[in-house]
């Protein structure tokens, strides 16, 4: 399984040059499985980078999983390349069970005035579905979790190699239900402990009161969940749109020396699990 960050920056993209080194694209996350599997994770402005790594050999088939519709996290879906190349089809779908449809949501995006090409009218073939409890080899599941207006983490094992990644971005940790925390600990754990945790750390301990109920974690609050968790590798995401990267360098440095084998993630970061 292989793991390629799109983008990484929470709430809105940064295109200034002090936030390039970790990147300003917004959420969306590249998993390849080993049998050819293509799982495209959220749908923030980083999924246009996504789109155009393949080149004239685009995939046949992607599977989009989305965590909720805050718009860092659909806002890249007009500009996805593979919605533009005939012979792809996009299969969509979301474990969110609050509110619209995935399929009007993103039809939305699409509609006058926000977009000049209507969803009718791309190359590509866009299903929508209930998400489906397995994709080629891999084993997908879901876990509801505290975020304002509902979002999943999303959990992809991979029974050949036995690599496993968490997905769990815009989850407030502190305002969690202690039930709730238990849910997404027993999800990171079973059915072994997942490799790599992606995870959101938007604060830290510092600026989070402040912003108490936006519906995101500190790093500090990251380090401790995947402790619990025992995850092999710990990769925070979801960097606030004002973290320049300075302060990223000086708070990667902190990660790794609370939890080794950690560190916030940058846009083109690749792991092989
Ligand atoms: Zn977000
Ligand atoms: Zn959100």
């Amino acid at each position: 399984m292989k793991i390629t960050l799109g983008g990484v920056r929470g709430t809105s993209s940064m295109a200034r040059s002090e936030f390039m080194r970790y990147g300003g694209e917004t959420t969306s996350v590249l998993v390849q499985g080993r049998a050819g599997e293509t799982v495209i994770l959220d749908a923030g402005t980083g999924i246009r980078a996504l789109g155009e790594s393949w080149g004239a050999e685009p995939p046949r088939e992607v599977l989009l999983l989305l965590t909720h519709y805050h718009l860092d996290h659909i806002v890249g879906w007009p500009s996805f390349s593979l919605l533009y190349r005939k012979g792809v089809a996009i299969r969509v779908a979301s474990s969110l069970t609050d509110g619209p449809a995935v399929e009007s949501i993103l039809s939305q995006l699409m509609k006058q005035p926000f977009w000049p090409v209507q969803m009718d009218s791309v190359q590509a073939a866009v299903t929508f579905e209930k998400t489906p409890a397995t994709f080629g080899r891999l084993r997908i599941s879901s876990c509801p979790v505290h975020h304002p207006g509902g979002c999943v983490a999303y959990r992809l094992d991979e029974p050949a190699t036995g690599a496993s990644v968490v997905f769990a971005t815009d989850i407030e940790w502190s305002v969690s239900s202690p039930e709730e925390q238990e849910r997404f600990l027993a999800f990171c754990r079973q059915p072994a402990p997942c490799r790599l945790l992606l995870f959101d750390g938007h604060y830290s301990r510092a600026t989070y009161p402040a912003f108490k109920g936006w519906g995101h974690s500190t790093w500090e609050e990251a380090v401790e969940v995947a402790r619990k968790a025992g995850a092999g590798q710990l990769l925070v995401i979801h960097h606030a749109p004002d973290s320049r990267d300075e302060y990223l360098e000086r708070l990667d440095r902190r990660l790794l020396a609370a939890y080794p084998g950690s560190s916030l993630a940058r846009d083109g970061m690749e792991v092989e699990l």
